[in-house]
């Protein structure tokens, strides 16, 4: 696609030349170490083609775009069961906030907040070691990616470990109503080390291309989840995926996206690509100040808004 080669290109420059950049997360000490001048852009075709622009091979903490993978794993082990444990509604609130959790019985209000990830996590923690549970996290981003170099960032997970304590309140209020199964230090454990998961925009984009193709991974034909699982995840991505700014990336992009502080993004354009963007500065809801930029850019120039 010779468009999508140029205009990749044209934001990744436009990108770099910004000086608006916003703020590097500082309360996990070690993501403070990171370049606020970095911008990197992936975006992989359905045909395969991967067409990338900047620093898009430059492992970066993927923080909670892990909630969408998880999300996607705790629904693979118990269904709809899920929806017991955990809302789907947009929360309007802080990734942190605490305050929903009190009026619901310790029920998060959706997957992708802190509470709701947690609370995810200790899903696919029951019945089995925390070890266990992270490998099997781990290896279905290498396996979706088609990278068996993926790791986890250790620094980061213990810099998590060292400092989570509103996300050790979150858990130990949930755990109060009975919401998680297992010992909160070890689903927390969990928690902090598959947000420690250090991607490429590249392996990113690649690891999201089943929710951008019915749940197929569209190079082998491989189902990953069902039609309707993808359509339902990008749902809640497009509704929940950006805390408090979940309607204004809905408006600016419009595209189902999921953000972590680290500064990624990963968006899924349906029939169309995979798209991951990264750049440390955040805004005020901690989500990619750059990177929805860019991506706001990018679903402009190809009329690529699910909103037609
Ligand atoms: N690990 C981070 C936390 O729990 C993830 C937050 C995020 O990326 N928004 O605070």
């Amino acid at each position: 696609m010779p468009d999508l080669d140029r205009i990749v290109r044209e934001i990744a420059e436009e990108m770099a030349a910004r000086t608006d950049r916003g703020d590097v997360a500082t309360y996990i000490p070690e993501l403070a170490r990171a370049d606020p001048n970095r911008f990197g852009i992936a975006v992989v075709s359905g045909e395969g083609e991967v067409v990338v622009g900047g620093d898009a091979d430059m492992a970066f903490s993927i923080q909670s775009i892990s909630k969408v993978f998880t999300l996607t794993l705790a629904l693979g082990k118990i269904g709809n069961l899920l929806w017991k444990r955990v809302g789907r509604e947009p929360s309007g609130s802080p990734f942190n906030s605490i305050v929903q959790l009190e009026n619901e019985h310790g029920i998060p209000r959706n997957p992708f907040i802190n509470a709701g990830a947690i609370a995810v996590t200790d899903v696919i923690l029951s019945g089995h070691q925390p070890r266990e549970a992270l490998g099997e996290i781990l290896r279905f981003l290498q396996f979706l990616a088609e990278d068996p170099a993926i790791g986890i960032d250790e620094a980061v997970a213990a810099s998590e470990q060292r400092t989570g304590f509103r996300n050790r309140a979150l858990a130990n209020y949930m755990k109060s109503f009975g919401v998680l199964e297992n010992p909160v230090d070890y689903t927390l454990g969990v928690y902090f080390h598959h947000c420690a998961i250090a991607m490429s925009c590249r392996q990113l984009a690649m690891a999201g291309r089943f929710l951008a193709h019915n749940g197929r991974n569209p190079a082998t034909g491989f189902s990953v989840v069902s039609p309707e699982r993808a359509r339902r995840i990008n749902a809640i991505m497009l509704t929940c995926g950006h805390y408090d700014g979940s309607g204004e990336f809905a408006y600016r992009v419009g595209l189902p996206g999921k953000s972590g502080v680290g500064g990624g993004i990963l968006a899924v354009a349906p029939g169309r690509a995979s798209i991951a963007v990264w750049s440390p500065g955040l805004d005020a809801s901690g989500n990619s100040h750059l990177g929805r930029i860019a991506l706001e850019e990018l679903t402009r120039r190809l009329g690529w808004s699910i909103f037609g």
